[in-house]
């Protein structure tokens, strides 16, 4: 804040207060580094602070500059600053570097409608592993949705268990096309959904036009957990089909065999 004003780090050396903990920031605005506020000394307000780089730069930019750092307060009176929160108040956390379990965790109950951006290109084996794990998907019932047993194949190990909404940014655009990663290029985020359906984790594909239109839009989280009713009510239908078929084919083979012992005569 400068003057009581929300402003981005313009101008080297220029003050300003946090509007989290109200203590002195200068902005650093060199050569090397992306343009941000630094809290004078070296304490960071928000323990869940992690430093912006380019990547996280970029996303924030798709949003209002008023949506962005979002100050948010629990009813106990703890409070955290949000990567973005929209409008209709769903929050967008955009993650690069390593998180614990438990911070996780704390975050996710922290923020009641939340999703989260991770960038899927952090460790040397995250597209290999996702290309690799990702031709067992099987597609679910509506299309742009996949099933598999063993995310751990496709996602890293700290994602796997969220009980939010993971968007992975296996970077690209859209409709970039590379032959050695075909499944992670093209601009398509990759979400896996919190839950299982009969054992399966469900992941989405979505567009990242696609994906910004409806964090600009939806109070809740997406893709709606809906999808996985259905997906189980597809199971169930199919089983049950499956078992009413094996019904007859037994009915049928009965019927085979009685009328041939028949003897004809
Ligand atoms: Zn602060």
């Amino acid at each position: 804040m400068v003057n009581g004003e929300r402003q981005e780090a313009t101008q080297s050396k220029l003050r300003g207060s946090c509007p989290s903990c109200e203590q002195e920031v200068v902005a650093k605005c060199g050569p090397l580094k992306i343009w941000h506020w630094a809290h004078k000394g070296k304490r960071n307000c928000d323990p869940w602070w992690e430093p912006e780089t380019p990547w996280h730069r970029a996303w924030k930019d798709h949003f209002p500059a008023e949506w962005r750092e979002a100050i948010q307060w629990s009813t106990s009176g703890e409070k955290h600053i949000a990567d973005v929160r929209n409008a209709a108040g769903l929050v967008i956390e955009f993650q690069r570097s390593a998180i614990s379990p438990l911070e996780r965790m704390a975050r996710e109950a922290f923020y009641e409608h939340l999703i989260w951006v991770v960038d899927g290109t952090r460790l040397k084996n995250d597209i290999p592993r996702f290309e690799r794990g990702a031709k067992d998907l099987r597609g679910a019932i509506r299309s742009g949705y996949f099933m598999t047993r063993l995310p751990e194949e496709c996602f890293p190990q700290t994602w796997i268990a969220c009980s939010k909404p993971v968007f992975f940014d296996f970077g690209g655009h859209d409709g970039d096309h590379d032959r050695r990663s075909p499944m992670a290029s093209g601009g398509n985020l990759w979400c896996l959904l919190p839950g299982r359906v009969d054992g399966n984790a469900v992941i989405a594909r979505m567009s990242k036009t696609q994906f910004l239109e409806g964090a600009h839009q939806f109070a809740q989280a997406f893709p709606n957990h809906s999808i996985l009713e259905e997906i189980a009510a597809d199971i169930t239908a199919r089983r049950e089909a499956e078992r009413q078929a094996q019904i007859e084919y037994a009915r049928r083979v009965r019927f085979f065999n009685a009328t041939r012992r028949r003897p004809r005569f």
